[in-house]
């Protein structure tokens, strides 16, 4: 094999279609997930928060001065039948109203049960103090608390404020939005945006989640995501989506949370042409 040759093998091209930055949960803001998808090899990527759109202008900024391709995107949290399903629009128009809207209600959601949870917390003896960013569009979530009960020495890391507090069915867990994944998928397509089904592994039941691929208009599936941990549950989405003719994205779900994989850029990499059928729909 020739030096060349291994050179080409090593350096595929990397795409990364699901990341949070400081304008919901992550750490990094979006200059510097330009800068570390730069490093990565990362040459396409999509900047997904939390029911906002507030940090989009900047990630396209910074993307363009990396290089990098970028596509405008963010996570819907819905619920269906005591489920976590989290959906994603692509390539939604920055200034709908009715999207704008809806997303303004859900952070202030968000808000109202950051403070429940930590009245919880309070409660149990925990004397946390959540410094969460001021309003500005931004979406608080658990990782905010998380983060806080590790800094004031609580836990060691976040995935233990989730084991043992805060994650689904523990003592201070506080459930939120009423978004429904019918309505999460209007406001994306309303939106002129493509609706991909976030991590579908993750909801934690394939029945439902099949269900709500029959019964919803999505355009894609999210094969490639950390929640899918062997090749045959990777294999499984991927199947689906071909025979559904539904579009396949994927990406790391980074937020740069310490004691959460992935804790690095590209803690998960997805080779670009896996996501390249997507990619054309952004003319890339
Ligand atoms: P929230 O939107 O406030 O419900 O928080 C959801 C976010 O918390 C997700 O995007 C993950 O980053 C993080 N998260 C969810 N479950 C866990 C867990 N078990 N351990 C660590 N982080 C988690
Ligand atoms: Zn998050
Ligand atoms: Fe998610
Ligand atoms: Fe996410």
């Amino acid at each position: 094999m020739t030096a060349l040759f291994m050179k080409v093998m090593i350096m595929k091209e990397l795409a990364d279609l699901h990341l949070h930055s400081t304008y919901s949960d992550g750490v990094y803001s979006p200059h510097e997930l330009a800068t570390m998808a730069k490093a990565a090899g990362i040459t396409v990527l999509a900047l997904t928060d939390h029911d906002t759109l507030k940090g989009l202008p900047e990630m396209e900024e910074a993307a363009k001065e990396a290089g990098i391709a970028f596509i405008p995107g963010v996570e819907f949290s819905a619920r269906w039948e005591n489920r976590q399903v989290h959906i994603i629009g692509y390539g939604i128009d920055e200034h709908n109203a009715l999207l704008l809207e809806r997303l303004a209600d859900v952070r202030n959601a968000r808000r109202s049960r950051l403070e429940k949870i930590i009245k919880r917390l309070h409660e149990m003896g925990m004397d946390v103090e959540v410094p969460v960013p001021e309003e500005g569009q931004r979406a608080v979530g658990r990782p905010h608390i998380a983060r806080a009960l590790v800094a004031q020495g609580y836990v060691k890391t976040v995935q233990e404020a989730f084991d043992k507090y805060i994650g689904e069915g523990k003592p201070a867990y506080q459930p939120q939005t009423k978004m429904t994944p019918p309505e999460a998928v209007m406001l994306i397509h309303q939106a002129g945006g493509i609706a991909v089904q976030a991590h579908p592994e993750e909801i934690g039941d394939r029945a439902l989640a099949l269900k709500l691929l029959g019964a919803l208009a999505y355009d894609g599936i999210e094969v490639y995501h950390p929640s899918a941990k062997t090749k045959e549950t990777e294999f499984f989405w991927l199947k689906t989506a071909t025979e559904r003719k539904l579009l396949i994205t994927g990406g790391s779900d980074f937020h740069g949370n310490p004691g959460r994989f992935p804790e690095t850029l590209p803690g998960w990499p997805v080779e670009r042409e896996k996501v390249q059928d997507f990619l054309r729909r952004f003319g890339l």
